[in-house]
């Protein structure tokens, strides 16, 4: 029996959401606003809208991308006090994200192992980037969700298990369904409220850790 804490990036651990911050910088409004409509209202699934946002960008400005997302991600206070709280407790923590490994994990180096990060991957070898998909759906799920946070859980769950998802957006709700405890902030509560899935608020990590010593989540 393991807690397993499956914990969203964008907008959760940053304050902000680096896909969105990279293509506004970068890549040519005319072509991206489209691509970013499309998966808002649902008319291109996560993964192929995310896919072609990247084929906006050409591979050879790596460095100015990683630069650029590494001095402006906001690290949400109290993260580091929820890994510290994690591993004295023996709960397994892991990121499941829809980000894309060359920025997340420069910015939660010294935080966090890459084994305990789930994203999407990324190939530079070609004019512009093309997107790896490592954790995509697995036959339960047909929702081509690029990095597959469901799909993950399934994998990692156990008999016994409790999984805690913690998520800020659209993308976690799936895993929020299917969590036995979430902890919600922004629009992740107006679905957990519109649905009926019971969910704790947060602002800050510490929020979290100061919810799980004095409750029943992980005892
Ligand atoms: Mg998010
Ligand atoms: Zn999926």
């Amino acid at each position: 029996m393991t807690i397993r804490i499956l914990c969203d990036f964008d907008g959760t651990v940053t304050e902000h959401d680096n896909i969105i911050a990279l293509m506004k910088e970068f890549a040519p409004p005319a072509a991206f606003e489209p691509l970013k409509k499309g998966v808002l209202d649902r008319s291109l699934s996560i993964q192929s809208g995310v896919g072609q946002m990247f084929r906006l960008l050409p591979s050879d400005r790596k460095q100015d991308y990683v630069d650029f997302l590494e001095q402006r991600a906001v690290i949400r206070p109290g993260f580091k006090t929820l890994l510290a709280f994690a591993k004295s407790n023996r709960i397994d923590f892991a990121i499941v994200s829809g980000g894309i490994d060359f920025f997340v994990q420069p910015i939660l180096k010294g935080l966090l192992t890459d084994e305990a990060i789930y994203c999407n991957g990324s190939d530079f070898s070609e004019e512009t980037i093309r997107i790896e998909w490592p954790h995509a759906c697995d036959a339960a799920c047909n929702n081509q969700c690029g990095c597959c946070k469901t799909s993950i859980a399934r994998k990692l769950k156990q008999d016994g298990d409790t999984i805690i998802a913690i998520g800020d957006s659209v993308t976690d709700f799936e895993l929020a369904k299917q969590a036995d405890h979430v902890y919600a902030r922004d629009y992740l509560i107006t679905l957990c409220e519109q649905h009926g899935i019971p969910y704790t608020p947060f602002e800050t990590f510490y929020d979290i850790v100061e919810h799980l010593q004095t409750t029943e989540v992980y005892a």
